[in-house]
């Protein structure tokens, strides 16, 4: 029987090791030992109001610096660490860090701010998610108002009854919500006038050529428009010139987040950032 088990086994390894690349598996075992030999850091970029150019929050953005194999975007480990389970203690370890770095920078004498986090669909779906938001809020003493989480549109409309229930849950702890990537899914507007989030993130896809194509702009009238019908803020990402920044705010788009303004940037480059920001420059 052992020995039939041992051949089992075997087999098994074999076969999840042809189905899944070599890069994939390397990550998976690459990521085990990330955390505790601390080879991640977040970077934060800033999100600035057309309104007032003042800077209003920051959005942490997940690097991972692996000895040997350099920087890995998060694009291509977050869906590795989401199959091999490691993104619930990877996603506590954002969220702790996010909440800790806010709360020193406001210790420090920095404006308060809003820090948004983003979820990944497994994250999000965890029964344990709210009381882990709370329970580190509360350890850190920071103000539940100050955390944002983003949500990307895909996720919050798969399965959209049971995300309105977390959504709810949440809200109702004093957290609030956003709609990332936005355009890229298929909302059903009917769910969408039931998330309980504050603000939709507008798609990067839709702002890189806002100023030449004409589908792109009617797009971003609409999404904004319509977002502040149903009492949603708008954030417009990848801003990456002042003519893209001139469209969207003569659109009453709320806010701008790329990098016309910043690239994400280390905590030290951000705090030097936030001290130099002169709220005026650029309007
Ligand atoms: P996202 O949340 O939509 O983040 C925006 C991405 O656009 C970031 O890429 C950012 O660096 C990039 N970006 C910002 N401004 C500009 C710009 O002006 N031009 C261009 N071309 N790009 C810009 P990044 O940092 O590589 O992150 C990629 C994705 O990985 C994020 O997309 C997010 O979905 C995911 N991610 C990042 N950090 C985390 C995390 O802590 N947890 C989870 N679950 N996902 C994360
Ligand atoms: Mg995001
Ligand atoms: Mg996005
Ligand atoms: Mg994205």
């Amino acid at each position: 029987r052992a020995k039939n088990s041992g051949r089992n086994s075997y087999r098994y390894y074999t076969e999840e090791m042809q189905a899944k690349s070599a890069r994939i598996l390397i990550l998976e075992n690459a990521l085990r030992r990330a955390l505790d030999q601390q080879q991640f850091v977040l970077n934060y970029q800033p999100q600035i109001s057309t309104d007032t150019g003042k800077l209003v929050g920051a959005e942490t953005l997940l690097r991972w610096h692996h000895p040997e194999l350099g920087l890995i975007s998060p694009a291509e480990f977050i869906p590795i660490a989401e199959d091999s389970g490691q993104i619930y203690q990877i996603g506590a370890w954002v969220l702790r860090t996010a909440i800790q770095q806010l709360k020193s920078w406001i210790e420090a004498g920095l404006p308060p701010m809003i820090i948004a986090v983003n979820l990944s669909a497994v994250q999000f779906r965890h029964t344990g998610l709210p009381d882990l938001v709370t329970s580190l809020l509360n350890e850190i003493d920071l103000p539940a108002q100050y955390l944002e989480l983003e949500l990307t549109e895909s996720v919050a409309m798969d399965e959209p009854l049971e995300a309105i229930a977390i959504m709810d849950n949440l809200h109702n702890r004093g957290v609030r919500m956003s709609i990332d990537d936005f355009g890229t899914g298929y909302s059903s507007l009917n769910y969408l006038k039931k998330f309980k989030v504050y603000k939709l993130k507008i798609d990067q896809s839709f702002i890189r050529d806002i100023n030449t194509d004409p589908e792109d702009k009617a797009i971003v009238t609409a999404i904004i428009s319509m977002a502040h019908s149903l009492g949603f803020q708008t954030i417009a990402e990848g801003v990456e010139t002042a003519e893209q920044l001139d469209f969207l705010r003569i659109q009453g788009c709320d806010e701008i987040q790329g990098y016309h303004y910043s690239k994400p940037l280390n905590t030290e480059q951000f705090s030097a950032f936030v001290r130099d920001w002169q709220p005026l420059k650029d309007k």
